[in-house]
């Protein structure tokens, strides 16, 4: 079997081909884990010509990796239309710091959405800003005060669409346009929805990041993040990454492309379960809102049916109670839902989320009145459990607030 070309496919078939070459896979049908700090090479000749390529995909030592590592980058490449190529990181958080070192350089500007990844916001606020980079926050919602920064030079743009915790949809290809006619490089992290629900370079973006740790890997048993972008930004990527010395495991190589091969599928069903759940929370009167753009009637569904192929199982809920200790109670009467951070995984987690503390310049859903009254909220990762499970689960953890 030669290599299958899947262009000609579509985003199911891809994730189960994806960088599944012959000469990675041998006659088995994963690439399997190569351990490799030593490459050997034949002769001399072998080894001074490998050192002098720095080519893509060619042996070396093992900080450029080895097929396993390979492999992976390929398939992400493969789903992520209009990528040239795809660096790894050891992390989703690795993964931004990768990117924002790739484009930024001391006295540079970075505009960054007020809904961003709390982390990156911490990024901006101590890594960036020591080495000289200036970011400032924009409403993701408002294209004119985002427009106005433009009045001075703009090195780079940061989005995430939905937001972290809130789920705000921002309008990517208008927002990427103002960067492009302002030469500002627009980068963002598409975590949520991953290259099967959306493809931020085929609107507009220079480079698209995610945590695999979330949907690729898929059970919660794995770190590791990716970026892509086309040949320009890719070669800056994976440049920075090898002087900073990134490399990621053979062994969570393996894993997370094991993981992308059901992630077609295991992401239809958790948007379908967190759908189906959503619209149940909508219903009770105890909440609210709830804070997910595929329901129809959310503020952002229309651009994101406009802009988006899939989704996935994560979204948010307010509470009507105004005791800040609600959510905890809620959380912690629930049988079916872990506690913790992280997502994408196949069991269900419920997290208590306040982010009114992580906003600059954005209104916060949690606090409708303004600073005066703020509202518990929950974030959920809806997984691979029988919805009606939980959903029964959380009817009965909402009854017990009525007593409280
Ligand atoms: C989890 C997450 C990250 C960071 O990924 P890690 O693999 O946990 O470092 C980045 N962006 C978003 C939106 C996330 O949810």
């Amino acid at each position: 079997m030669s290599g299958k070309d899947p262009k000609n496919t579509r985003p199911a078939t891809r994730v189960t081909q994806a960088g599944r070459r012959p000469e990675w896979t041998g006659p088995v049908v994963n690439t399997p884990v190569w351990r490799a700090s030593t490459h050997l090479y034949e002769t001399e000749a072998d080894r001074k010509l490998a050192g002098k390529s720095n080519a893509d995909g060619g042996f070396f030592y093992g900080r450029r990796g080895a097929p396993t590592q390979w492999s992976l980058a390929d398939a992400l490449t493969q789903i992520e239309p209009g990528a040239h190529g795809t660096v790894l990181y050891p992390s989703g958080v690795a993964a931004i710091a990768g990117c924002m070192l790739a484009v930024l350089r001391p006295g540079d500007r970075l505009l960054m959405t007020d809904n961003a990844y709390d982390p990156t916001r911490s990024m901006a606020s101590g890594l960036l800003k020591r080495l000289g980079v200036k970011a400032e926050f924009f409403d993701p919602l408002d294209i004119g005060a985002y427009r106005a920064l433009f009045d001075e030079p703009v090195r780079a743009v940061w989005l995430e669409s939905p937001g972290s915790l809130t789920m705000e949809v921002c309008d990517v290809p208008a927002f990427a346009a103002v960067a492009r006619e302002n030469d500002a490089v627009t980068m963002i992290d598409n975590t949520w929805a991953s290259p099967l629900g959306f493809s931020p370079l085929e609107h507009g973006c220079d480079i698209t990041m995610m945590s695999l740790s979330k949907h690729v890997g898929g059970h919660s048993d794995l770190m590791m993040g990716s970026a892509s972008a086309g040949e320009r930004w890719y070669r800056a990527l994976r440049r920075t990454s090898q002087q900073l010395g990134q490399v990621v495991s053979p062994d969570d190589a393996a894993l997370a492309a094991r993981g992308l091969r059901t992630m077609a599928i295991r992401l239809e069903q958790s948007t379908a379960s967190a759908v189906e759940i959503a619209k149940w929370l909508r219903q009770q009167p105890q909440i609210a809102s709830v804070l997910c753009p595929m329901l129809e009637g959310d503020p952002g569904h229309a651009i994101w049916s406009r802009d988006f192929t899939g989704g996935c199982g994560l979204f948010s809920f307010v509470l009507e109670s105004d005791d800040p200790q609600a959510c905890g109670r809620v959380v912690d009467e629930l049988e079916h839902f872990g506690i913790g951070y992280s997502w994408g995984g196949f069991e269900s987690l419920a997290l208590p989320i306040v982010p009114q503390e992580y906003r600059a310049v954005m209104a916060s859903p949690t606090q409708p009145g303004g600073d005066t009254g703020t509202k518990p909220a929950i974030r959920l990762s809806i997984g691979l459990e029988d919805p009606q499970d939980l959903i029964a689960d959380l009817a009965q953890t909402l009854a017990k607030m009525d007593h409280k």
